[in-house]
């Protein structure tokens, strides 16, 4: 490595931890330069030195007691303890040496970030372009420092999000892009990439080759954002609710880590938590306030499809005798008769045998059309893929599929479900897969169930409101 390369790489304010066994880069030999680096510098840098655990605490992720481990560590050779849940980004111990290269106010930030000139920019809808605006106003706003848009599923929230890091590139100000799935950063990253052509992108999860690359714009997994110290001036925490860890005092660790002091940072979600809700309904005085901004509506401008609840008694003991369940039966019936794709979303892995052995004893015409995914199935993309492409029609899946899949003309049924593991958020979103495209903006949604619970009262009542407000707004087509 170049000694300009391995300085500006020092100096876009890491986390850098030594002493860690790399998978990929850097080599041995690169380490030690690293090191010898680290040390001169540290003569005229305000490095900070931490060990990776210290007194019962992370230092990398902040956490607790309850997740630190001691055991006799054969590379210090004493009672060392290590954190099992930043364990993701390879073992973090008491020997692990961090440094942390916090942001010089006034430093010419010119030193590292490139101008970005090539940006081409996708047209926003008008409900698209108001979200902007509030946006926009937030990050020129001096003093508040969150805000969360609510925006429904479908609405274009990345789109909304393009034009505010190019306000942000214009300034040379560094963004950080942070969403809880790999797979979103898969997915994100060359759409990013379109968009911002000239614009140094690293894209970090776990597993990938180059995990010491830097980027003006840094597009990374909710962990590997661990690995900055005090860099951004933007930080997008893509997904909120889907964060793991959600009741734990990690996100608020890993926002106030990776953004400098007068830093920004906007939620988004479809479905924020309680905590936030929460937030929002605090008077603007109340320190724990955070403003925010609804977009109701998706961006083809037609209203959300609301699920309808159907009841029926014994659901499991009827699935279980092969008896009659007539709801699920005439859906099926709907869907081969008029030849549309269907997800079934079920509340385990365990009832996914049951339901297909069903309905293929019920109908034989979906022998061959019917497919089961779960999360840790190899295949779960392929199947998904093969719905796609009409090569089967009907998917039987548990929650895995609630978020980010879009297929066209989907029809849902949820079965059983009043089953705890379908709560409001998780009803919202499997409602969202629904009715997604400008050409087929409807969809059948069935919440069948035992009983009614407060997940789908309360699934049901966000969707209307969201519509109402929307018809308040004037945003709908029709
Ligand atoms: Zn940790
Ligand atoms: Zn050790």
């Amino acid at each position: 490595m170049l000694e300009e390369e391995l300085l500006s790489f020092l100096v876009v304010h890491k986390v850098i931890e030594m002493d860690e066994d790399y998978h990929g880069e850097p080599t041995a030999k690169m380490r030690s330069q690293c090191l010898q680096w680290i040390t001169r510098l540290a003569n005229d840098y305000p490095v900070i030195l931490k060990k990776g655990i210290e007194k019962d605490q992370c230092n990398r992720c902040g956490a607790g007691k309850q997740y630190i481990h001691w055991v006799s560590c054969a590379r210090c050779k004493q009672q060392c303890g290590y954190c099992e849940r930043c364990l993701l980004m390879g073992k973090c111990r008491s020997c692990t040496r961090l440094y942390l290269f916090p942001l010089i106010e006034g430093d010419s930030s010119s030193f590292y970030t490139n101008s970005t000139t090539n940006i081409h920019l996708p047209t926003l809808t008008k409900f698209q372009n108001d979200a902007l605006e509030k946006l926009i106003e937030f990050y020129q706003e001096p003093g508040t420092k969150d805000f969360l848009l609510w925006a429904v599923c479908g609405a274009g929230k990345t789109e909304v999000i393009y034009p505010l890091i190019s306000l942000a590139r214009k300034r040379k100000h560094k963004v950080l892009w942070a969403t809880p799935r790999r797979d979103v950063v898969l997915e994100l990253a060359p759409r990013l990439q379109k968009v911002f052509t000239d614009t140094a992108i690293a894209v970090l999860y776990g597993g990938c080759e180059n995990r010491w690359s830097n980027g003006d714009i840094v597009l990374s997994t909710t962990h590997q954002a661990l690995r900055f110290y005090h860099c951004f001036d933007l930080v997008i925490i893509d997904e909120i609710d889907a964060f793991p860890f959600h009741n734990d005092p990690m996100l608020p660790y890993v926002v106030a880590r990776a953004c400098k002091e007068r830093g920004k940072t906007i939620y988004l979600t479809a479905t924020p938590r309680e905590s936030l809700k929460k937030r929002i309904k605090r008077g603007w005085k109340d320190s724990r306030f955070l403003p925010h901004y609804k977009l109701p509506v998706r961006y083809h401008g037609f209203p959300l499809p609301v699920p309808k609840i159907q009841l029926e008694s014994k659901l499991g003991k009827r699935m279980k005798e092969i008896n009659k369940i007539p709801v699920l039966e005439s859906f099926l019936n709907r869907l081969r008769d008029e030849r549309h794709p269907g997800f079934i979303f079920l509340p385990s892995v365990q009832a996914l045998p049951q339901v297909k052995k069903y309905i293929l004893k019920q109908d034989p015409y979906w022998d061959g059309r019917l497919e089961m995914v779960h999360a840790s199935d190899p295949l779960r993309e392929e199947k998904v893929m093969a719905i796609r492409k009409g090569e089967i029609q009907v998917l039987l899946t548990t929650t895995i599929l609630e978020r980010g899949v879009t297929i066209p003309r989907i029809s849902l049924l949820v079965f059983q479900a009043d089953a705890p593991i379908f709560d409001e958020a998780s009803l919202v979103q499997i409602a969202g897969r629904a009715g997604r495209s400008a050409q087929c903006p409807t969809g059948e949604i069935i919440f069948l169930a035992e009983d009614i619970t407060r997940a789908m009262k309360g699934a049901i009542g966000q969707i209307k409101e969201m519509n109402r407000l929307a018809r308040k707004k004037g945003y709908l087509n029709y």
